[in-house]
């Protein structure tokens, strides 16, 4: 009988009962690591914590490593969880807690990583398979190609030129453009819709294995930036797990307006419960942003 229950899981899976098994069900339990980055974590966990535990699909604990140097001791017990969420950009995690994250995701785990979440940890390879691409931190060729989507071919483009990982230019409101409009997370979405104030990174590389691009937004060389569509939204396999990549999503002390955004908040809200389970239940909120106007809550 054990031996039939996985299959029994993918088969649910397969024929979209996720959905109606979750109806009522228990919240999933979700871990928010945080406790070092270049951003104002102590400003937006509560809020990625709110905007989870807001669709009643979800129940968030936080895991803070020290607020400097190695994270030494820091052990969360991610099998604990259906869904880890990254708002963490900073020193190493000891050997056997890199270890213990990537069983949970190869495992089956879900996955969110968060704007500055990929500029972590550039030496750890399985990290890197899992975001698929990442800035700074010495990211260069040796990462892996730059992605971005050719408007023409309607395609992602893998490009191995040599250069560092990641930039971005003055941080300016964007339009953030559908590429994979039938994926879960994006189904019933508006094609462009208008994201706040936020950064928009470009020359994000690395891996990049089996990386689906969702959604992009247009580089303006005009602002620094590429001249390229680059990669807002991306899901990536991992093993038996499944993550989901947030690019938007900047944040300084008492500016928190790229997370205000109800494009952030809904496609994080959507990306999150896709990597749990696979399947999207929420329906898009009336507030949604559409191609000409920010839309905020506060
Ligand atoms: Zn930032």
């Amino acid at each position: 009988m054990k031996a039939l229950l996985p299959s029994f899981i993918f088969l649910c899976v397969g024929l979209g009962m996720i959905a109606t098994t979750r109806a009522g069900a228990a919240p999933m339990p979700v871990l928010i690591v945080d406790g070092q980055n270049n951003h104002d974590w102590k400003g937006t966990t509560p809020l990625l914590k709110r905007y989870l535990e807001e669709t009643g699909l979800f129940v968030v604990d936080v895991a803070t490593t020290p607020e400097k140097g190695e994270a030494a001791g820091f052990k969360p017990e991610f099998k604990k969880y259906k869904l880890v969420v990254s708002n963490y950009n900073g020193a190493a995690w000891p050997k056997e807690t890199q270890q213990a994250f990537e069983e949970f995701v190869r495992g089956g785990g879900g996955f969110v990583s968060v704007h500055a979440a990929n500029n972590s940890f550039p030496e750890w390879s399985a990290y890197n398979q899992m975001i698929g691409v990442g800035g700074w931190g010495g990211r260069n060729e040796k990462s892996g190609p730059y992605v971005y989507w050719e408007e023409k071919a309607a395609k992602v483009v893998k490009d191995l030129a040599p250069g560092r990982g990641g930039s971005h230019g003055p941080q300016h409101p964007f339009l953030v453009e559908t590429r994979q409009a039938k994926h879960p997370i994006m189904a019933g979405l508006p094609n462009n819709w208008m994201h706040a104030k936020d950064e928009l990174y470009d020359r994000l590389r690395g891996p990049a294995e089996n990386i689906t691009v969702l959604a992009t937004a247009f580089s303006d060389s005009q602002k620094n930036g590429t001249g390229r569509h680059e990669p807002m939204l991306m899901t990536i396999p991992f093993g038996r797990g499944r993550v989901f990549h947030t690019a938007l999503g900047h944040a300084g002390a008492n500016q928190h307006e790229a997370q205000h955004c109800v494009g952030f908040i809904v496609t994080f809200q959507r990306g999150a419960e896709w990597a749990a389970t696979g399947a999207v239940t929420q329906k898009v909120p009336a507030d949604f942003p559409g191609a000409k106007d920010v839309v905020l809550r506060k």
